[in-house]
């Protein structure tokens, strides 16, 4: 059994005319570290905020070893938070400010000054122990915020955008720190994040949510691969997967702006289902979009060209922006030996063995079920 599990929860705020969260189901097991993560107002703090005990839950169940503690006050729940909105003690240091949870439950002024000391070397904070917030920047001050929580070793960590603050650099380095003082430490971790990066380089289980609903829950492998719907598959990945309408025949998928002769498999899988001469939709990554010949004779049924609107130059790779007939973008990704140029008409390929199906009316995916026993790999 898991160690916390939410069954049905929902959040209606009062005079709200719809739920801001519905149907919210999980099972999580010790020691998982579970990222929400979706675009901003889809409903991911308010789960925290109902996790964290700071609002009602509506409807539903939220059960802690077994025990539902739904009507449990927050100080009751043996949770630890860090939250975007840090509030430090603007009167004490940050020594006294990381230690005063601990102090507060009494314990030993020795065993705080140790756990103090590992905290804020973990945080890169322990040349500023003797400052006080308002000497700090907003990113140490942020940290300060972390080394508070992660002090403590609760049955649960919450935290919301606690990334946020900080810079580039020190985002990637405070990440892997968190994920490491998670490991560390054992205990559950639910982590709300708005950025998809953060999602899949942190997360055991990522759960995609979209106004209010959960959209998919899996780990980021099997989210990038075997994404339920469009609305997961543009989540997860970066940049965005491309998505073209087009209509399927039975052997090609025709578009305006190309035509790709699909694999047997994909055909097969497809006329199954009922959809030829039906209008789908495919998916294809950027990294699945390339120019060189070895492409070209690997795939020469999946050949296009397109005039680029911008290209990236990126170091290890370029990535060009392409302007199609009926689409907003579309990304492909060459090596930095290409000889492709804005505005100047290049040939590219798509790997047709990388392709995503979805459903033209529902969004969802074609292959979702048949993709699983594949487990294809992109
Ligand atoms: P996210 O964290 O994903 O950005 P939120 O959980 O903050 O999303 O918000 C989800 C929805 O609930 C939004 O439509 C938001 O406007 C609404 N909401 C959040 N807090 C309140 C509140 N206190 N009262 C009424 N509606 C709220």
């Amino acid at each position: 059994m898991g160690k916390i599990k939410l069954e049905g929860l929902q959040k209606k705020y009062p005079n709200a005319t719809d739920y801001s969260v519905r149907d919210f189901n999980i099972e999580i097991e010790e020691g998982e570290l579970i990222v929400l993560v979706g675009p901003s107002g889809c409903g991911k703090s308010t789960t925290l905020r109902m996790i964290a005990g700071l609002e009602d839950i509506t409807d539903g169940k939220f059960i802690m070893d077994g025990e539902i503690v739904n009507d449990k006050s927050s100080k009751d729940r043996d949770i630890a938070m860090v939250f975007q909105s840090y509030a430090l003690y603007p009167h004490m240091n940050v020594k006294q400010n990381i230690g005063y949870g601990m102090k507060l439950r009494k314990t030993d002024k020795q065993i705080i000054d140790k756990l103090v000391n590992e905290v804020s070397k973990d945080l890169g904070l322990d040349t500023y122990l003797e400052r006080k917030p308002k000497d700090l920047s907003g990113g140490q001050r942020q940290r300060v915020a972390l080394g508070r929580a992660m002090i403590r070793t609760p049955k649960l960590y919450l935290m919301d955008e606690p990334l946020s603050n900080l810079d580039a650099k020190l985002r990637t380095v405070t990440r892997a720190e968190i994920s490491r003082m998670h490991r560390e430490k054992g205990a559950i971790t639910i982590y709300v994040t708005h950025d998809q990066v953060e999602a899949m380089t942190m997360a055991d289980r990522i759960v995609v949510m979209s106004m209010g609903e959960v959209q998919q829950i899996g780990t980021p492998r099997e989210l990038y691969n075997n994404p339920k719907n469009i609305f997961v598959a543009t989540f997860i990945g970066q940049p965005q997967m491309n998505i073209i309408k087009g209509r399927f025949d039975g052997t090609y998928f025709t578009c305006d702006a190309l035509s790709i002769k699909l694999t047997e498999g994909d055909a097969k899988v497809l006329n199954k289902q009922g959809y030829m001469g039906k209008d789908i939709i495919i998916g294809v990554r950027h990294s699945n979009v390339r120019d060189e010949e070895i492409y070209m004779n690997a795939f020469p049924h999946a050949k296009f060209s397109a005039v680029p609107a911008n290209v990236e130059y990126l170091g290890d790779c370029i990535n060009v922006f392409l302007k199609m007939e009926s689409d907003n973008f579309f990304t492909a990704k060459v090596p930095t030996s290409s000889k492709v140029e804005i505005d100047k008409m290049h040939e590219f390929v798509i790997e047709e063995t990388k392709l995503y199906y979805f459903d033209a009316d529902s969004s969802d995916s074609i292959l979702f079920e048949s993709n699983k026993q594949n487990a294809r790999e992109y």
